[in-house]
């Protein structure tokens, strides 16, 4: 063994192999692997090496796609066989609302490349004969799906990353990481140390041991899960290989093993394994069956294909493998630990692993994943993904893993968790309420005497008439917002304005004002929307989206000077309440003593004031496009300011609003968001911020490349678009039309209640940018007429929020 390394990655299961051969193709060639046992000895020598394109996050399947396509060049450069097999799946609709989905699926496939097919019930079974007709209304076909062979395809990456010049070692195991001063690492093995730059954790099942040898706990979680394979069927002699087959309301997969079917499940009854430590000494071994637990979904899955049936069972496999709380995998530098990286919680190996590997390599070498890859992003879980919450929602996310999650659907694990003070206030008023990075808060509120309870469905829901009423509340009077959500960070200092100067794309406003402010990173791109407000020389208020902070947070460590700056999160001691609406002011005027005309206190002022007794910060500013005022206060005073402002509202007919109205207000603006909008695959200027960005100012990060993009004006545009819609909205991720052709996608959607508009912000090539007419938005599988907005919707010219 090497004993010194530019980069340790520990871990050789399909994860670490993938990383290690990227990292060698990178150009990094002084790399080592280290594994405890023999390669696969985790999740991976068991698995059922499936693999598909298709996933919710359209970056993910991208990913995915990559994965797929990549077998063929770790083959050619080692000469070990994957075992591809691509056979091509249907995915099986059982109710109308899957073939939605399918529907849906299909949609977002066309602007990734991919080639679904919807198919109807009679050419399914033509395709896959195993299927009773009478329990499917349709389905849809995918060419690139398939399953490798787990083994060979972690010794391809394995021996590709040796021909690339990698080391590999094996039965040594890492016993601790170490920290030197200078940010490398010391790497403890049983078989002695080496000295490395980088760690790579690729623990697999043992990610959350080695995480914790650093003092982190990864949100992760193993599960048990079970698959069967049947005795040979003497039908598929001679044949062709079946295909893969997912049958969502069974909730099996399906593929052909050898002369059998292999069968598995995602069962309702889904058991953790390990749920606190995984033993060190838990090899290639499996653990032992409960086919009570799966009996339900195959008493199912036997009405669904009687065949297998009487097929007879020739082998079980329970084994366990890892998962986040959404499922998706956990990737990227982790914050506060320099050179200290993870890719673990990839609960898809054979489909993900190659994309998990490209873009950790990525952003080791160059600083950049290279992607999108937010959804996969170690940060966007903070302190408040503790184990017994991972635990709660790992086993909620894998018993409805073959379940629709609509778009308004709320899921209940472990909920309650966080909540603010006025919680019950909001609950006695009836908020239906939303979570959010584990904190609770009002989507909108139903009428009192009914039960706060909102239907799940892909088109209008039983809230659109409330939503309604309250967007008008806000549009006619006034209207109150819980805005505790947000992320929100204290920068201090003697150097706080120079720091920020550097890192914001925005200039730094002066005393008692806001700006809003793009970050970017060093290739122009956005990573951060932020509102920015001065307090006095050295004190900042700093507003951002709250599930980023520790994605910002990271980004800031790496951009502070040694000294004259503190940032300092702030998320959950401030809450917050606005009040929005033409009647604003004349509320809230008669609790203060400040002066809150438009002369003495205009829109994008910031100021410290007393609203009654509770000492706040306040600023003019309101993201519904209507004249409005955002109070910041310290939780302890949040209910007395909540008491305070509902009785001073009760003779404006003062209504309460949640998240869905706020959503439908912003889109009437064409505000964009973070996550939605703003995400570091769009450029300032492509997404219409570019009068947020100073080129006045010399330097500051991502500058020359904002520049550029200026002069060039990107590749694609943000645009707003009124959609000729029935009863269903845009949600995201649907395709946007132009003259026939698919020139883009929905980022966000919804119906504009004020406006009488279904409205869709998404980006489309910048050729097609200035159109008006002849656009479509593909929803629920029916391309609808869509013209594109010149202006927002409301208020073009933002008199209300100034007046
Ligand atoms: C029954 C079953 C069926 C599945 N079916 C599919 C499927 O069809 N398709 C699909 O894509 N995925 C499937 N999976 C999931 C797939 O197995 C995982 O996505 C994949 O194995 C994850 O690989 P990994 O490298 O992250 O983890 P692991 O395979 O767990 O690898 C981690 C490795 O790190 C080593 N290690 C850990 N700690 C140390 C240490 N301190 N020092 C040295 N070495 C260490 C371990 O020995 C191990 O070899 C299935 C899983 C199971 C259990």
């Amino acid at each position: 063994m090497r004993n010194h390394v530019q980069v340790a990655v520990i871990g050789g299961g399909v994860v670490g192999a993938s990383v290690l051969y990227h990292l060698t193709k990178a150009g990094w060639k002084d790399v080592l692997l280290i594994e405890r046992a023999e390669l696969t000895s985790g999740s991976t020598w068991h698995a059922a090496g499936g693999m598909h394109t298709v996933n919710g996050d359209p970056n993910v399947a991208k990913l995915q796609q990559y994965t797929i396509n990549l077998y063929k060049e770790i083959e050619q450069i080692s000469g070990q066989s994957c075992g591809v097999h691509i056979t091509g799946g249907i995915m099986l609709a059982g109710t109308p609302e899957r073939l939605d989905w399918l529907k849906m699926a299909k949609a977002r496939g066309r602007y990734l490349g991919m080639d679904l097919e919807l198919i109807s019930v009679a050419e399914a079974k033509k395709l896959f004969p195993l299927m009773e007709e009478k329990h499917f209304v349709g389905a849809m076909y995918d060419p690139i799906e398939g399953h490798v062979d787990p083994y060979g395809v972690t010794h391809a990456y394995a021996k590709s990353a040796q021909v690339g010049g990698a080391e590999i070692v094996r039965q040594t195991r890492v016993v601790d990481t170490k920290q030197r001063p200078d940010g490398s690492w010391d790497v403890i093995t049983d078989k002695g140390n080496v000295h490395a730059e980088h760690v790579v954790n690729a623990g697999g099942l043992w990610a959350r041991e080695v995480g914790r040898m650093v003092g982190i706990e990864l949100p992760i979680l193993a599960m048990e899960h079970q698959y069967l394979i049947t005795d040979d069927l003497p039908e598929f002699k001679g044949q062709q290989e079946q295909l893969h087959c997912i049958d969502f309301e069974g909730e099996i997969y399906m593929r052909q093993e050898r002369g059998g079917m292999l069968m598995g499940t995602y069962e309702r009854a889904g058991v953790p394994w390990s749920p606190h430590t995984t033993p060190w000494d838990f090899g290639q071994d499996l653990l032992p069956n409960d086919l009570e637990r799966i009996a339900p979904s195959l008493e199912v899955g036997f009405q669904h294909f009687p065949r297998l049936e009487s097929a007879g069972i020739k082998k079980i496999v329970n084994g366990p493998f890892t998962f986040a709380p959404d499922g998706n995998p956990l990737i990227g530098p982790v914050r506060g630990l320099k050179n200290y990286w993870v890719a673990c919680g990839v609960m898809a190996g054979f489909s993900q692993g190659g994309g998990v590997g490209l873009a950790l390599s990525q952003w080791m070498v160059n600083g950049d994943p290279g992607a999108d890859i937010w959804g996969m992003d170690v940060a966007r879980y903070g302190d408040w993904a503790t184990l017994a919450y991972t635990n709660a929602k790992v086993r909620e996310n894998y018993s409805r893993r073959f379940r629709i999650r609509f778009p308004n659907e709320e899921l209940p694990a472990g909920r309650p968790l966080r909540t603010t003070p006025i919680y019950e206030k909001l609950a006695a008023e009836n908020a239906v309420f939303g979570d959010y990075c584990g904190l609770e808060h009002a989507l909108w509120f139903a009428p009192k005497g009914t039960e706060p309870r909102e239907e799940v469905t892909f088109r209008r829901s039983n809230a659109h008439a409330h939503v309604a009423a309250e967007c008008r509340a806000v549009r006619d009077s006034v209207g109150l917002l819980e805005i505790s959500n947000y992320g929100k960070f204290e920068v201090t200092g003697p150097r706080a304005a120079e720091w920020l100067g550097q890192v914001m794309a925005n200039r730094v406003p002066a005393i008692g004002r806001m700006v809003l402010s793009p970050m970017l990173n060093d290739a122009g791109r956005l990573i951060g929307d932020f509102t920015i407000a001065r307090l006095s020389e050295e004190r900042f208020f700093v507003v951002g989206t709250y599930a980023a902070e520790v994605f910002y947070r990271r980004w800031f460590e790496r951009t502070l000077p040694p000294a004259g700056v503190t940032v300092r999160p702030c998320a959950m001691e401030y809450t917050g309440l606005s009040v929005a609406g033409p009647q604003a002011r004349e509320l809230l005027q008669p609790l203060v003593a400040d002066d809150l005309s438009t002369k003495a206190f205009p829109f994008m002022s910031f100021r410290k004031i007393d609203v009654g007794m509770v000492p706040a910060l306040v600023g003019r500013v309101s993201f519904t496009g209507d004249i409005g005022y955002e109070m910041w206060v310290t939780s302890d005073y949040q209910r007395a300011l909540y008491d305070l402002l509902v009785k001073a509202g009760a003779r404006f007919g003062l209504r309460h609003l949640g998240g869905r109205a706020l959503n439908a207000l912003r889109l009437e603006k064409s505000f964009g968001t973070w996550a939605r909008e703003y995400r570091p695959i769009y450029g300032p200027y492509e997404a219409g911020l570019g009068r947020f960005v100073d080129l006045k100012k010399p330097e500051f990060a991502g500058r020359a490349a904002a520049e550029a993009e200026k002069a060039s004006g990107g590749v694609r545009r943000l645009i707003t678009l009124d959609v000729d819609a029935r009863d269903a909205d845009a949600i995201g991720d649907e395709p946007i039309y132009h003259a026939g052709k698919v020139v883009g996608w929905v980022t966000s959607g919804g119906y504009g209640h004020t406006v009488g508009k279904s409205l869709a912000m998404g980006y489309v090539s910048k050729d097609v940018a200035d159109a008006t007419g002849d656009f479509g938005v593909e929803l629920m599988g029916e391309v609808r007429g869509a013209v594109r907005l010149a202006e927002p919707a409301f208020d073009p010219a933002g008199t209300r929020m100034r007046a």
